[in-house]
């Protein structure tokens, strides 16, 4: 086994995790965070680093899930160097972190739906393959993609219902 290299993961295996970061983001719905996790895998399949999106509870425009995953797997490495490992997340990365996983040269990306507004890795914008980019990433979109939108759809679904009640509350104490 070479251990330089991102671990090959076949088409079950990729399901059976992004079936885990599905229900993983059902648990965090409740939340007022959009339900993205990511992890990441070193080069024999073992998680190196976890997170999920924390910017309303951190207020932090930088707490997206693959920079939380990645800070952890970075400090647990000892290496800002990823060209071994893999990340996989429930959406498409936005193109903050699609950079940094570049600057991560993060060796394979896998993520569930595609983002065709905001994605940055093909589905709006490609950091990827674009000229700036100095690493190559391999990235692999659309694993179990219907699964994945529709469990963010229906996230986006149950807010707009809520905030609809809360002004409908507000409206009533005015
Ligand atoms: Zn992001």
């Amino acid at each position: 086994m070479q251990l330089n290299k991102p671990i090959e993961l076949s088409d079950i295996e990729r399901q059976r995790w992004m079936a885990r970061l599905i229900a993983r983001s059902k648990r965090l719905a409740s939340l007022a965070e959009v339900p993205v996790v990511a992890v990441i895998l070193d080069s024999r399949g073992r998680c190196i680093g976890r997170g999920s999106n924390w910017r309303e509870r951190s207020k932090n425009p930088l707490g997206h899930a693959e920079l939380m995953a990645l800070r952890q797997a970075a400090w647990l490495k000892g290496d800002w160097r990823f060209n071994d490992c893999t990340l996989i997340t429930n959406l498409e990365p936005c193109p903050m972190c699609a950079g940094a996983l570049t600057q991560a040269r993060m060796g394979h990306v896998i993520f569930g739906a595609y983002d065709y507004k905001r994605g940055g890795l093909g589905g709006s914008i490609d950091i990827a393959n674009h000229s700036s980019a100095h690493h190559r990433m391999k990235v692999s979109g659309g694993v179990m993609e219907d699964e994945a939108k529709t469990e963010l759809q229906n996230w986006f679904k149950q807010r707009r219902q809520f905030s609809r009640e809360n002004e409908a509350t507000q409206k009533q104490i005015d």
